[in-house]
């Protein structure tokens, strides 16, 4: 056979639809509906091509440092991926011998377990009594606030969790940005030899097709990522349009305060018509549908009518749908064709 094991046996990791139709409305894969910053616009305009002809920096350098400046510590300490899945697949390469185990929440983001299955190793849910890893577990991938519930867990909670815990933990705050806190200062602590947080410019700052991910933690687990990197993972125009946006915070604020407030919103208009949304610090909400409502059937009616959100099946997911905010006129067509569907049964 020509073709590894591991791969032969592999359950890809099925990404959201991307549908090519501008008129449908998409809730399925936790984009942000706003355009980036203005200033990402104009670095494009400004762009050279010319500068394709060269290599780009390898360790995207000057955006490493703005990273670096805006938590309060040094270029060493921060890396720079192509889109934060790069550096999960890294951390894989670089934290877990054979033999040993990726470790997560569960449910949680879904890549994991195929990221394991890629490495060889095994996946282990959380264990008895919330989040205690599994023994010869290397690498734990604590989600938070998680997906695809939305809930936040405490900062307390992680840093006893990272104290007892010999691995590594990356706390994978693809959604902080959305919460009422995160746990970077863990992170950026003088003290910290074991726990990475990992943020991405997809959601906040608009950028998924950019594909940027970066992460803050140990100077050593740092230089760890670094050697296992291709030598120019990030591209020249993603280097710099990641840096325009992540210097315009005011952008950056204003867009995630509209996100969070429509949030607000829909959860309380799903609540009124009888759905159960747990409490969410992202830009989606997990949510249940009153009886004799199913999840299934009303992704798939939704579908229908051209409006796009996440069914995850399943045990511990498979009575929900992971609904993603998009402004506030999207989340008024989802909740006309909510109501139409209820109506008809
Ligand atoms: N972590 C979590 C929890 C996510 O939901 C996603 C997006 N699917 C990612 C990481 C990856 O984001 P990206 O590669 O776009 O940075």
């Amino acid at each position: 056979m020509r073709i590894a094991r591991s791969v032969r046996l592999l359950d890809p990791y099925v990404p959201g639809e991307q549908p090519s139709s501008a008129r449908i409305v998409k809730l399925n894969t936790n984009e942000n509906p706003y355009p980036p910053s203005p200033a990402c616009a104009k670095a494009l305009k400004e762009f050279d091509p010319g500068r394709l002809r060269r290599y780009p920096n390898p360790a995207s350098a000057s955006l490493r440092s703005a990273i670096a400046k805006r938590f309060g510590t040094t270029r060493d300490r921060v890396f720079v991926g192509n889109g934060s899945d790069e550096i999960l697949a890294l951390a894989a390469k670089a934290f877990v011998e054979n033999g040993e185990k990726i470790g997560s929440l569960d449910p949680s983001y879904s890549l994991y377990k195929t990221l394991a299955a890629i490495r060889g190793v095994e996946w282990t849910g959380p264990g008895a009594g919330g989040a205690k890893p599994a023994p010869g577990t290397s690498l734990f991938l604590w989600t938070n606030p998680n997906a695809p519930t939305g809930v936040l867990a405490k900062k307390e909670d992680i840093a006893a969790f990272a104290k007892k815990f010999r691995g590594v933990v990356i706390v994978d705050e693809a959604y902080a940005d959305f919460a009422r806190w995160n746990t970077m200062d863990l992170a950026v602590a003088e003290d910290n030899d074991n726990i990475i947080v990992m943020r991405t410019f997809s959601k906040s700052y608009s950028l998924a097709g950019l594909r940027v991910g970066f992460c803050v933690g140990p100077k050593d687990l740092i230089g760890a990522l670094d050697k296992v990197k291709d030598s120019y993972n990030v591209d020249a125009l993603a280097q710099t349009l990641a840096e325009a946006a992540f210097k315009d915070r005011a952008w950056h604020r204003k867009t995630v305060a509209k996100v969070v407030k429509t949030r607000k919103a829909f959860a309380k208009a799903l609540g009124k018509r009888g759905w159960d949304v747990l409490p969410s610090d992202a830009n989606f909400v997990f949510a249940k549908p009153p009886s004799p409502q199913r999840a299934d059937s009303t992704f798939e009616e939704l579908r229908r009518r051209g409006i796009f959100v996440r069914y995850f099946p399943g045990k511990l997911t498979g009575d929900r749908l992971r609904i993603t905010i998009g402004t506030d006129g999207e989340m008024s067509s989802l909740l006309d064709a909510l109501d139409s569907i209820a109506a008809k049964r």
